[in-house]
């Protein structure tokens, strides 16, 4: 079948960016590959098989769902769950030897229970908060002034550590602004971190593994290593922000988005394009009209300020982008014929329209521009097989 719309997934790519992870952190690290939303729109089976062939020594995902096909597709690495599991759902994680985020003392007890009755125990990694601000047992003080924690916490935590349904094998945190040039708050979440940790041991309870570096952590905060990294943006060949240091490393793009021309029309000065005519064109041209739409990830926002690669050229998109379909100009381009294929962005040949210019344009991030592709654009692996 030949396509409209796809998404080229480059697997050699992926398998290089894994091994700049590892080139990145001691051998006693380990390394937990981030593939939840799809793997961030690349496709979570195949880049999850190719990480685990280059380095990666476990997975996580935001949900019990998407553990669950990665399972099923027959996938054996130690997975966790970001996000919470419902109580329903607890032997869900028995059966496919899954491992649960926990961060409440109450929910904690009432998944140890549930587990217990089922004669198992769930594996778990206990999240804390110190400084994100989202999920977590929240260890920030009262009064800010205060250098540590509230020391109440460790009560809770002591609790989850002793609940005979549990088998804790790991405890994290997530930093909230480690893409910062300015470490200084991502160090004091780490420091909250390792002092809570510290005062753990000294109450005898040993966590196995610590863990709170996302992908800027990785890049370029080597003390936040610790046990085990969990990097996400960088598998795909993304760097975090433009903002931390990236001389360190050299990441591959492995996503290019490609469409086709399904109609080309040449028109006068003043014809109107697409839905609500808010574009007139001002001169005699050739409008090109392809087979995309923000149904299938290309952002409304763009319309009339997008641009897209045809033959190394970028031609502008004129008037709104449509549910399926969205017009570009290109006018001074010879010879295009209806089923030419156009990139949206990523690599055309030896061109390239950097999936952060498009995020740029519509006042985001690219990690929302790559994983907000749907189901509906098939995902076409370069090579075939898993590298
Ligand atoms: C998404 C996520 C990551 C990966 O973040 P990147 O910035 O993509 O590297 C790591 N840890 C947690 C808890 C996350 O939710």
């Amino acid at each position: 079948m030949q396509h409209q719309i796809w998404l080229d997934i480059d697997l050699r790519a992926i398998a290089h960016n894994c091994r700049q992870v590892k080139s990145l952190i001691p051998d006693d690290t380990s390394f937990m590959a981030v593939v939840k939303a799809n793997a961030y729109g690349h496709g979570d089976i195949q880049v999850a098989r190719t990480a685990l062939n280059n380095g990666a020594d476990c997975l996580a995902v935001a949900r019990l769902q998407e553990a669950i096909s990665l399972r099923q597709a027959g996938i054996r690495a130690p997975i966790l769950i970001f996000g919470q599991t419902s109580l329903e759902d607890v032997p869900k994680l028995a059966e496919y030897d899954l491992m649960q985020t926990v961060y409440d003392p109450d929910i904690a007890y009432k998944i140890s229970k549930k587990a217990v009755y089922l004669g198992t125990r769930i594996k778990s990694h206990i999240k804390i908060d110190t400084g994100m601000g989202r999920l977590g047992l929240n260890t920030l003080p009262e009064d800010k002034s205060s250098q540590t924690y509230d020391h109440t916490v460790l009560e809770s935590i002591a609790k989850i550590d002793s609940l005979p349904g549990l088998e804790i094998k790991g405890m994290f945190t997530h930093f909230a602004q480690a893409d910062n040039p300015d470490k200084s708050y991502t160090l004091e979440q780490l420091h909250r971190f390792l002092h809570f940790a510290t005062d753990l041991k000294f109450r005898e309870i040993n966590i196995p593994v610590l863990h709170a570096a996302n992908s800027a952590a990785t890049i370029d905060i080597p003390e936040s290593h610790l046990g085990m990294v969990r990097p996400g943006i960088m598998l795909y060949g993304l760097y975090p922000s433009p903002h931390q240091n990236n001389t360190l490393i050299d990441l591959k793009p492995a996503m290019a988005f490609k469409t086709r021309i399904i109609q080309v029309k040449d028109v006068p000065a003043g014809f109107k394009v697409s839905y609500g005519s808010t574009y007139t064109t001002p001169a005699p041209t050739r409008l090109a009209t392809l087979s995309a739409g923000y149904a299938d990830g290309y952002p409304r926002i763009l319309s009339s300020r997008g641009c897209m690669l045809i033959r190394g050229c970028r031609a502008p998109v004129v008037g709104r982008v449509c549910m399926d379909q969205t017009v570009i100009d290109i006018g001074g381009l010879q010879g295009i014929q209806p089923g030419e294929e156009v990139t949206i962005f990523g690599k055309q040949g030896e061109d390239l329209l950097p999936v952060e210019e498009i995020a740029d344009a519509c006042s985001t991030i690219h990690y929302e521009i790559v994983s907000s592709i749907p189901g509906r654009v098939p995902r076409i692996y370069h090579p075939h097989e898993e590298q």
